[in-house]
């Protein structure tokens, strides 16, 4: 058995006055996810317990069949997962956005979360002042280590050595700095244990940052400065038990996103490079497809994830999502299908999943907690179908209150 899941990230949203009082999904010419609908089943699942916000890094984890409530540690884990960064028993990883914060009298706010979008190689120079900066202000704050990334997204490590431990705890609560666009942030900084060393760091960044000469270049061009470090989404190494003994099968990711890169690792998964697979609007479609169709031919069970449709809730830009949705039909879906269906003559059957991990509404161009539709299909799948692919159509099926129970769904045995 062949397995093929596809992640349109997003994709699930409310009915949109632009688009006539249907959803995107509704809107969107997608025969290929139309068909699979009607010969497969349909329903709707939550990929976000209530106590999480509705993160990617959540639903995606949900999705992938990991209970976040079970694993989920936080958002930097799995980032540093993605740069193949193991994480030892006692280490913490730590998300360290460059940022912009202004004060014009009333108190802080966050100006802008990418520091105008700063450059990696800017981010490399200003990380090493706060590195020299850390070192210099908190002697007693040994192991802690900056380590750039790409733009503004960075993470400050805590590596254990000699058995010593770091001063966070399992309580600390952070900000995403996402969530404070132009917002005051005066109550968004860390709290719990370890929040006062992290909130110091800070508060500190700004010494080290403000005169570098970094930000004296970028003011005389006229750019945004990184005025400090904001540190965010703490977490350990989450407990992971591979995907392959979870449920027996090996798989492989395609995905422009580093959070997928990171979870894919973390499961055991293989990740399948594409070159032009962007994580925006803009990305190959049809080279993901063709990549897709190349692991099947070697891996149990290919994902591919596309950020497309999440980017164009992001920019309340409805039609931009209708345009990603039947890009994703017409040149990974049926193409992939075309191919499995080839197999399928020749005796290699197989199933499908599709599902969004959360929606993103074009109306608030926020991602929501709430259902989104899946399908399964494939050989032996039984269960209520539906003529289309969509929220609405697909609420005729039922409702697994549990999201990450539907990878188990789609290895389940339905023709006994
Ligand atoms: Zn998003």
């Amino acid at each position: 058995m062949k397995y093929f899941v596809l992640i349109p990230d997003g994709a699930a949203d409310e009915p949109q006055e632009s688009l006539g009082g249907k959803s995107p999904l509704e809107y969107a010419s997608i025969p290929t996810l139309d068909r699979l609908a009607m010969q497969g089943r349909v329903g709707l699942t939550n990929h976000v317990p209530d106590s999480f916000n509705p993160g990617s890094e959540v639903a995606c984890m949900s999705l992938m069949g990991y209970d976040p409530m079970k694993y989920f540690t936080g958002r930097a884990p799995l980032e540093a997962a993605a740069k193949g960064i193991s994480l030892g028993p006692e280490d913490w990883a730590v998300r360290c956005n460059l940022v912009t914060i202004e004060d014009n009298g009333d108190g802080p706010v966050m100006a802008d979360f990418t520091a105008d979008h700063i450059t990696t190689d800017e981010s490399v120079s200003l990380l090493e002042a706060a590195q020299k900066g850390l070192a210099d202000d908190f002697p007693e704050a040994t192991g802690w280590e900056f380590v750039p990334g790409i733009s503004y997204r960075n993470l400050l490590l805590f590596r254990a050595k000699d058995g010593a431990a770091s001063e966070l705890g399992v309580d600390l609560r952070t900000t995403a700095p996402h969530d404070r666009v132009k917002q005051h942030i005066a109550d968004a900084f860390p709290r719990g244990t370890g929040s006062r060393l992290l909130t110091e760091i800070m508060g500190h960044s700004e010494t080290w940052l403000k005169d570098h000469p970094v930000n004296a270049s970028r003011r005389n061009k006229g750019l945004g400065i990184a005025t400090h470090v904001w540190l965010w989404g703490a977490g350990q190494r989450p407990a992971f038990e591979s995907f392959k003994s979870k449920y027996g099968v090996q798989g492989t990711m395609i995905t422009g996103v580093d959070l997928l890169r990171g979870l894919a690792a973390l499961a055991g998964w293989r990740c399948r490079e594409v070159k032009g697979a962007t994580g925006y609007l803009d990305t190959d479609y049809a080279a993901k497809g063709q990549a897709a169709i190349d692991e099947l031919r070697t891996s149990d069970l290919v994902c591919v994830h596309v950020e497309a449709p999440d980017e164009a809730g992001h920019e309340g830009n409805a039609s931009a999502k209708v345009k990603a949705l039947e890009e994703i039909d017409e040149k990974i879906v049926s193409p992939v299908i075309e191919y499995l269906e080839q197999q399928g003559s020749g005796g290699e059957p197989y199933r499908v999943l599709v599902c969004p991990d959360h929606p993103t509404f074009c109306s608030t161009r926020m991602h929501s907690r709430g259902l989104v539709p899946f399908i399964i299909a494939g050989s032996g799948v039984k269960g209520v179908s539906a003529e289309t692919y969509d929220e609405k159509a697909a609420a005729v099926g039922e409702t697994l209150a549990q999201g990450s129970t539907l990878m188990a769904a789609l290895f389940e045995d339905t023709e006994g």
